[in-house]
């Protein structure tokens, strides 16, 4: 991921940084940049884009560890 400074960093952890993902849609079109999610596993901080609101949260429900 060293390539990819130019993402901004994560103001949860403060190490990873927000790595943009894009949606797909039934009908194959892709929605860019609908959730940011921290590369940093111990953090897993993600911001979602969903109907217009923005949620955030982290992923512990699904702890990999
Ligand atoms: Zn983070």
């Amino acid at each position: 991921m060293e390539n990819c400074s130019s993402f901004p960093k994560c103001t949860q952890c403060d190490k990873g940084q927000m790595l943009p993902l894009s949606d797909f849609s039934n009908n194959s079109v892709a929605i860019r940049y609908k959730a940011w999610a921290c590369t940093n596993r111990e953090c897993r901080f993600f911001v979602v884009l969903r109907g217009g609101d923005v949620y955030y949260g982290t992923a512990t429900s699904e702890a990999a560890r």
